[in-house]
């Protein structure tokens, strides 16, 4: 009795979800063929299941992430080569910022920093991937439930208006996070030269010193940051800015980066 009651519902539940997976699959084919899906970084068509890249372009980018690093400096290191907690080469070094998360590394020709690149140069569409990384370093790191705000490395005013974005805040745009706002207040009130034309770590220490200050009625004091920011080469820049917002009494700077330079030869 029941069950003659229960089955045209039932056959129409099935009936429904057919129905629904049908024009799905009709509708991704329609789609496919008016807008073929391609590789977000080479450009090669993939399937719609393929998540943004071609099978290339991901083993690529997994040789990139990975492996153990100094939860200090971020550079390669393996978790039984860590003394107090930090790498040899970090012994001794005035580190403003507390701790490192980082995605991977930059090598060069590699795709995460091709990648990067790109996203620099105006593929602003690569955010997804790269905030997937991200949120990936940010979860596996220690320090994620300690943060309160997150804030991007600011571009000087007149390089933001040459570029028309800021990547590290289009980045820190795509963090899950449960708690964590996005804070701004974090601004560079020089102009630099790109630090990558300096020719040693101490030109870029010294291109960046002073070169940053916060707001007047900011809410850094006492909080728990985590600056964002694309690539780390020396932490010349992060340094400056953890270094700023410790003086205007933030409790702990964090660091999250996609990509770590400066490994050291293998
Ligand atoms: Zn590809
Ligand atoms: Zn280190």
């Amino acid at each position: 009795m029941w069950l003659i009651f229960v089955s045209p519902f039932i056959i129409a539940g099935v009936d429904r979800t057919k129905l629904r997976q049908s024009a799905t699959f009709a509708l991704q084919s329609v789609n496919q063929l008016v807008w073929p899906a391609v590789c977000s970084n080479c450009r090669e068509s993939i399937c719609e299941s393929d998540k943004s890249l071609c099978k290339d372009c991901w083993g690529e980018l997994l040789a990139c992430t990975g492996g153990d690093y100094c939860p200090r400096c971020g550079r390669d290191a393996s978790r039984y080569g860590l003394v107090e907690g930090v790498c040899p080469d970090c012994q001794g070094k005035e580190i403003h910022f507390d701790r490192i998360a980082r995605s991977g590394v930059y090598k060069k020709e590699q795709t995460l920093p091709k990648m990067i690149l790109a996203f620099k140069k105006g593929r602003t569409e690569l955010d997804s991937m790269l905030g997937f990384l991200a949120n990936s370093a940010l979860d596996g790191s220690s320090f994620c439930n300690d943060i309160e705000f997150f804030v991007p490395v600011p571009l000087h005013w007149s390089r933001r208006l040459w570029r028309g974005y800021n990547q590290s805040l289009v980045l820190a745009k795509k963090l899950k996070h449960r708690t964590a706002k996005i804070c701004t207040d974090l601004v560079r009130i020089r102009r630099t030269k790109s630090q990558p034309m300096m020719p040693s770590p101490a030109a870029r220490i010294a291109n960046v010193a002073g070169a940053f200050a916060v707001r007047r009625r900011h809410i850094f004091t006492g909080r728990n940051i985590c600056l964002v920011d694309d690539i780390k080469t020396t932490g010349a820049t992060l340094n400056e800015c953890a270094k700023t917002l410790k003086e205007a009494g933030a409790s702990k700077v964090f660091a999250l980066v996609l990509a770590v330079a400066g490994q050291k030869p293998a």
